[in-house]
């Protein structure tokens, strides 16, 4: 059964525009948040869901203002047409959790993961709101029998000011992470310029611990000299606020040639840190898994 909003969608694409555009886009508005130099295009997307197997991710945005110098997801850029760096647009996804509702309705989801190609509560959110509005979409169906359990991985405290949501889901049906590279907020000031501190970031999940909300540090990625000197760190940082380790990963930016933005922040932290770049990448081509869990850590 295809949702009513879906068939107007599609009229309204072929009506206003003669033609598709992209993957999703059937109709464009450019402008600014005030405050914000990010360029900021509304989208309609067609689908909001992408996975299978019951398991799914979730990304109201694409594009994200946090902009850390090792993000795994730049390629989008070209993939989306856009011409600026990453980290200096975002496309938002207006009519996403209209989507997400029908999606629901007609498809078994097990798990849904918010976000992949963007953070879910970058600054944009706080005007859009559209990952609250997914939320308490998720929260409804994840009260239903088999309905799904959802994880939330961020680096940004805004998370908390959606609590009254996150208390909507049934125990067990949740968790959020916060995802950290070192504990030192200078350090992570030139890594990930538009995120929240560290600092933020723990404290956020000392508060959603005291609220009763499942929540992990999940150490990712771990940066050859920046992570590897703060896990001793972090570790003690995930205890003292109650919260367990959800994994650390690797990802895969060891397997290419680092960017200039990063190999600028290993320069500044001088030729010791230069080396074990180096060598960690040497490593990376013999050894070691891409992550691991520390399982009941
Ligand atoms: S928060 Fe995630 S998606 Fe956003 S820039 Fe950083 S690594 Fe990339």
């Amino acid at each position: 059964m295809r949702c009513e909003w879906q068939r107007e969608s599609r009229a309204r694409c072929r009506t206003a525009r003669g033609r598709r555009i992209g993957r999703c886009l059937l109709e464009t508005h450019l402008g600014a948040l005030p405050g914000m130099s990010i360029r900021v295009e509304e989208i309609q997307c067609k689908s909001a869901l992408t996975g299978s197997g019951g398991r799914f991710r979730l990304n109201p945005y694409c594009g994200c203002e946090h902009s850390c110098a090792y993000c795994y997801a730049t390629y989008l850029t070209r993939w989306r047409g856009q011409s600026a760096p990453w980290g200096s647009w975002v496309q938002v996804k207006t009519n996403i959790a209209r989507v997400l509702e029908c999606e629901l309705a007609r498809r078994r989801v097990a798990h849904v993961m918010l976000s992949t190609a963007c953070d879910a509560y970058q600054p944009v959110e706080e005007h859009y709101r559209l990952t609250r509005r997914c939320l308490s979409v998720l929260a409804i169906a994840s009260q239903k029998l088999d309905g799904p359990s959802v994880f939330v991985l961020t680096k940004s405290d805004r998370v908390l000011g959606d609590l009254d949501v996150l208390r909507m889901f049934p125990e067990g049906s949740l968790r959020v992470a916060f995802s950290v590279t070192t504990h030192r907020d200078d350090v992570a000031a030139i890594l990930e310029p538009g995120a929240p501190s560290p600092s933020a970031r723990i404290a956020a999940a000392t508060a959603l611990v005291a609220e009763g909300i499942c929540v992990e540090l999940f150490i990712n990625p771990v940066l050859p000299y920046i992570t590897e000197r703060d896990m001793p760190a972090l570790l003690d940082a995930a205890r003292v606020a109650g919260c367990g380790v959800g994994g650390f990963d690797r990802t895969n930016y060891l397997d290419r040639q680092p960017g200039a933005r990063l190999r600028a922040v290993y320069r500044h932290l001088g030729p010791e840190a230069q080396e074990r770049l180096e060598q960690a990448r040497n490593e990376r081509r013999s050894e070691v898994p891409t992550s691991w869990s520390p399982g009941g850590y």
